[in-house]
């Protein structure tokens, strides 16, 4: 719900508002809607407070939403975010395009990697340290030292970092190393996870869980911005649906859709959302032409000896075509 306040409403009438809505275990949220200073109330069923606050001195109007997120909701918030992570600007009008290995394997691989990204334009190196895997057998990334590896290879080619936090215990230790923490695709609903990385002030990439929905997944990100941090990105990844030929679905419409109702820059990772390196790019380009912000995408210089992850990874050569076909293509800019 959105109290829309008077343009003369004074301090003391806004401190009786905001009283009344605390008082009533509801949060508020203090913005500006097309130059009208507005008072947000976010919580359980604020509804029932509508009448009273639009009697209150000071209102002008309030309007109920049915939205059962707030804070992500373009309609609360219609000027866009910009997440801003060294040179990139996600949702600053031209695509991130984030790159880099599935994982950190050793400090070869990454350096190589790094450079080989940010020579072809890509503005972020991604890595994972601490690897979400299906099984217990398979490599489980580098931890900590994986950590050092990507933040050291970051800082030799001028890119910033971003690295999948899986445990609430380990956001300190990862926010220390990267300039960005990804919330992987099978933690979007560990709300201990997500409540953790909104107590943080480092942004969030967060990716969207194989089977949730577009609210599910909007909530996620709603469970961030509640906790403090207003830095996050959305990333479809793809969900799982009946179809085995790919890994998993690529939900082209969930873009645009996001677009249509959260001010979040929205990403798309064709790398996991098909497992197979031929569709990589066709499905970036499907992404772009969507209108995202921007991409994730897997690189490595030998993916047949990539740790995980092989079978989708982009050679050098094939994410410098990605690149040129999204119109990124061309020598690195000058920061
Ligand atoms: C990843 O980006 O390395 C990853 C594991 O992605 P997702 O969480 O989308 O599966
Ligand atoms: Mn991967």
């Amino acid at each position: 719900m959105i109290a829309f306040l008077n343009a003369d409403c004074t301090l003391r009438q806004k401190a009786d508002i905001v009283t009344l809505i605390e008082r009533e275990g509801l949060r508020v949220h203090v913005d500006r809607i097309e130059g009208t200073e507005i008072i947000g109330v976010v919580g359980k069923d604020p509804g029932r407070l509508a009448a009273v606050i639009a009697a209150m001195p000071g209102v002008r109007e309030v309007r109920r939403m049915s939205l059962p997120y707030a804070l992500v909701s373009l309609d609360y918030h219609p000027e866009r975010t910009v997440v801003k992570v060294g040179r990139a600007r996600f949702g600053g009008g031209k695509p991130v395009v984030i790159a880099g290995p599935c994982a950190v394997e050793s400090e070869a691989q990454i350096q190589r990697t790094a450079r080989i990204v940010a020579e072809r334009g890509a503005l972020m190196l991604r890595g994972g340290a601490f690897k979400p895997r299906t099984s217990p057998y398979s490599f489980q990334g580098l931890g900590a030292e994986g950590l050092r590896l990507l933040a050291d290879a970051g800082k030799a080619t001028g890119l910033p970092v971003v690295t999948e936090v899986v445990d609430s215990d380990d956001v300190g230790l990862v926010a220390e190393h990267a300039d960005m923490l990804q919330v992987g695709a099978r933690n979007m609903q560990n709300f201990s996870l997500l409540r953790a990385v909104g107590r943080q002030a480092r942004p969030v990439l967060l990716k969207r869980g194989m089977m949730a929905t577009i609210e599910e997944f909007l909530l996620a990100a709603e469970y961030v911005l509640e906790g403090g941090n207003p830095l996050v990105v959305l990333c479809e990844r793809g969900i799982r649906t009946f179809e085995r030929a790919t890994r998993n679905t690529l939900d082209i419409a969930a873009i645009p859709y996001l677009k249509e109702r959260t001010h979040l820059p929205v990403i798309a990772d064709p790398s996991h959302a098909c497992g197979v390196r031929s569709l990589v790019i066709p499905l970036a380009r499907a992404a772009i032409a969507a209108g995202a912000d921007g991409l994730i995408v897997e690189v490595h210089p030998r993916p047949e000896e990539a740790l995980s992850d092989g079978p989708q990874a982009l050679r050098p050569d094939d994410f410098a075509r990605m690149m040129a076909e999204i119109g990124l293509g061309g020598p690195r800019p000058e920061a």
